[in-house]
C-alpha cells in the first residue's frame, strides 16, 4: 500500500469541520518571560490564589454568609458542595434503594411470582415463594391460591439500578421510589437487603404502601372470579 493510500486527509487550520462547520482558531501561547521560567514567582501567585480562596470560604463559613451551593445559585467563586453533608436534591424519578410495598394489614403486596427476578439483568433478586396458611391469612382469604415471598433477598451490590424490576412488576410491590443510595457499608453481606428490611424502608415521603389501589378478593371492584363462585 503506497504512502498516499494510507496517509489520513489533512485539513487547513481555519477550514470548516465536520456538519455543525466548526472553525479551528490559533491561541498564543503566553510569553516564556523570566518569571515563568523561574517556577519560583509562578508557584507563590498559585498558592496566593488558593490561600485567597480558602481565607474567603473560612471567613463566609464562619459568618455564616456561605452561599448553598445545591439551593442557591453560583454568583462568584468557588462552589463545592460539602458532601455528606450537604447532598444534591434528586430528581422525582431517581431509582434510589428497593423497597417492598405493604398491604393496609401490613403483609407484602408480592405475590412471589418471580416476575422481577427473572427480568433482573444482574441476577441479583433472590425469591423463595411460600404459600399462606389459615393462620397467617387472618381475614384476607389468600390460601390456595396467592403466594407469597417466604424470603426476598436483593443483592443492591450487584444491581445496576436498571428499574426492570419496577417495571416487571405486576402488582407494584416493589419500588425504588425511596430517594435514597445504599450506604457504604463495611461488609458485603450488609448489601444483602432481606425481606424485612425491604418492607420496612418507606418510600420518599414516608409511605409504606402505594398509592395505587389493589382490590382484594371479596372487596367490591375485585376483576377476579370469586373461589365460592360456581362456575
Ligand atoms: S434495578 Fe435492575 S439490576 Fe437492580 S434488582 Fe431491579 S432489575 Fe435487577
Ligand atoms: S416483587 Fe412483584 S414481580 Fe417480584 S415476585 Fe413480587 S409480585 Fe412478582
Amino acid at each position: 500500500m503506497s504512502e498516499a493510500e494510507t496517509s489520513l486527509p489533512t485539513k487547513k487550520l481555519g477550514e470548516a469541520l465536520g456538519p455543525n462547520q466548526v472553525r479551528g482558531v490559533v491561541v498564543a501561547r503566553p510569553a516564556r518571560t523570566a518569571s515563568v521560567q523561574g517556577y519560583v514567582p509562578e508557584l507563590v501567585k498559585g498558592i496566593g490564589q488558593t490561600m485567597g480562596y480558602f481565607f474567603r470560604n473560612t471567613k463566609d463559613m464562619v459568618l455564616g454568609t456561605r452561599n448553598d451551593p445545591v439551593l442557591e445559585s453560583i454568583s462568584e467563586g468557588i462552589n463545592t458542595i460539602s458532601y455528606p453533608e450537604q447532598k444534591k436534591p434528586y430528581s422525582e424519578r431517581y431509582r434510589g434503594v428497593h423497597r417492598l410495598t405493604q398491604r393496609e394489614d401490613g403483609s407484602p403486596r408480592c405475590v412471589a411470582c418471580l416476575c422481577c427476578s427473572t427480568v433482573c439483568p444482574a441476577q441479583c433478586i433472590h425469591i423463595e415463594a411460600g404459600d399462606y396458611t389459615d393462620a397467617q391469612q387472618g381475614d384476607a382469604k389468600r390460601t390456595g391460591y396467592e403466594k407469597y415471598p417466604k424470603r426476598f433477598v436483593i443483592d443492591e451490590l450487584r444491581c445496576i439500578f436498571c428499574g426492570f424490576c419496577v417495571e416487571a412488576c405486576p402488582c407494584d410491590a416493589i419500588r425504588m421510589d425511596t430517594g435514597i443510595h445504599p450506604s457504604p457499608y463495611d461488609s458485603r453481606d450488609q448489601f444483602l437487603y432481606e425481606k424485612d428490611l425491604l418492607l420496612s424502608i418507606p418510600g420518599r415521603y414516608g409511605e409504606l404502601q402505594t398509592e395505587n389501589p389493589r382490590v382484594e378478593p371479596g372487596e367490591a371492584g375485585f376483576p377476579g372470579i370469586a373461589r365460592e363462585q360456581a362456575h
